[in-house]
């Protein structure tokens, strides 16, 4: 997504040798028409999938999610949490992920009233890395017996082992755009 690159060439900031800052538009302040971009396009991407519900993680896949879900026929967002909550139903699907860029593994929950067997579900991030959330969230839709669509990634660093560990398991992955390298702060995308 062209308009995707520029955007991240001009705004973004590269932190040490492999972490994007897009805080601008996408991790902190949200540019909302440019969420309704990238919302548009994942519809082009999954637009031959049957899809349910769109699921994310916490918080920046909120915004990215709720956006997009109305180019889906504003189908329903389930954000799956992190935050330890004492409000959360006591029944849920729970996993773990390990996070590289906080070096700790923390617990991923979603209610079972939310994901259901036999829905078709859709699951949105805003990057993948090494494939930990996304495959943690792959993990909640199949303790519910649903069935995983696919995942949509706005932001995937290609040089990271996440892409290669979702196609082993058959995920059909779309990702708005990959970078392939971060070398001495400049960005090369694939
Ligand atoms: P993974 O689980 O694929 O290793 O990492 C994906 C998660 O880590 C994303 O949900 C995102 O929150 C965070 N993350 C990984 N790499 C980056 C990065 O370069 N920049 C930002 N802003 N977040 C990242």
């Amino acid at each position: 997504m062209k308009l995707l690159q520029e955007k991240i060439l001009n705004e973004g900031s590269v932190s040490g040798n492999d972490i994007l800052k897009v805080d601008s538009f996408l991790n902190h302040q949200l540019d909302v028409e440019f969420l309704n971009e990238i919302g548009k396009e994942f519809k082009n991407r999954f637009a031959n999938e049957r899809i349910d519900k769109i699921l994310t993680i916490e918080a920046s896949g909120i915004a990215i999610a709720s956006i997009a879900s109305q180019h889906f026929g504003s189908i329903p967002v389930v954000f799956a949490k992190k935050v330890e909550s004492k409000n959360l139903d006591k029944d849920v699907y729970e996993t773990k992920v390990y996070s590289f860029t906080k070096d700790k593994e923390y617990s991923v929950k979603v209610s079972k009233k939310y994901l259901n067997s036999g829905e078709n579900i859709l699951v949105l991030d805003d990057f993948l890395a090494n494939g930990r959330a996304a495959l943690g969230l792959k993990d909640l839709v199949e303790q519910a017996n649903a069935n995983l669509s696919g995942i949509g990634i706005v932001i995937e660093k290609g040089f990271q082992e996440g892409r290669s560990l979702l196609e082993e398991v058959g995920v059909n992955l779309q990702s708005l755009v990959i970078i392939d390298s971060i070398d001495n702060g400049e960005i090369k995308f694939r």
